[in-house]
């Protein structure tokens, strides 16, 4: 039995909560990997503690608590991942799985400490803003998935999906980073893969790929 803690769950809902999708048990177990069962028991207790909305066959919401507390875990989650990228030189794909054990300890005052020591930073080594002291988000550029640019447009990366290990391994490889700029030279119909090329190479890349990679499109 995997232990998820109460942290896990509330940024689950957090995570998904923007872009006014419904949120149900359902999608929270396939997010966490567990059974329906055992995330039902958790909701409930969560609803106790007032940290979240939650009525059988509604869309779960967070409370003005709950997002507090979400918001301040996933604060605490990307600051561990810069720290480690930055000061510890672990690559990208390494930080978000030491940054799920860490972002649970330490005091709130080592947390803010590492922030001075970042010079306050606004995103994470992928991209992901990272919540002020006081709860504010950096206002992140606008972007659009890689998949949807076409022949001949270009983009600069802006964030890449990080849930995934090998996929970020392999943006490595292929030369994509944060900043990188990205230009499609062919696109084929059939399969939505593309031609694009990165810093003077070009590679092939599939569909998935590019619907992971988040740029801001720029202007021909
Ligand atoms: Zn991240």
């Amino acid at each position: 039995m995997k232990n998820i803690s109460k942290e896990d769950y509330l940024s689950v809902i957090y995570k998904n909560s923007d872009d006014n999708k419904e949120i149900k048990a359902n999608l929270i177990a396939e997010k966490l990997l567990i059974s329906n069962a055992a995330v039902t028991d958790m909701l409930r207790k969560l609803s106790k503690e007032a940290l979240i909305d939650y009525k059988p066959y509604k869309s779960i919401k967070l409370t003005e608590s709950g997002e507090n507390y979400a918001k301040n875990m996933v604060r605490r989650h990307r600051i561990w991942e810069l720290f480690l990228h930055q000061v510890v030189g672990l690559p990208w794909d390494k930080v978000h799985d030491e940054a799920e054990k860490l972002e649970h300890s330490g005091s709130d005052e080592l947390i803010n400490r590492m922030e001075e020591m970042l010079n306050f930073p606004e995103f994470d080594p992928h991209g992901d803003p990272i919540p002020s002291k006081d709860g504010a988000i950096p206002k992140q550029r606008t972007t659009v998935s890689l998949s949807t640019l076409v022949e001949n447009d270009s983009g600069v990366v802006i964030r890449v999906n990080d849930f995934n290990k090998s996929f970020l391994i392999y943006l490595a490889q292929i030369g994509i980073e944060l900043n990188s700029i990205i230009e499609v030279k062919e696109k084929r119909s059939f399969d939505n893969s593309m031609l694009i090329s990165v810093s003077q190479k070009e590679w092939n890349i599939s569909e998935t790929l590019a619907e992971n990679v988040f740029v801001e499109k720029l202007k021909a």
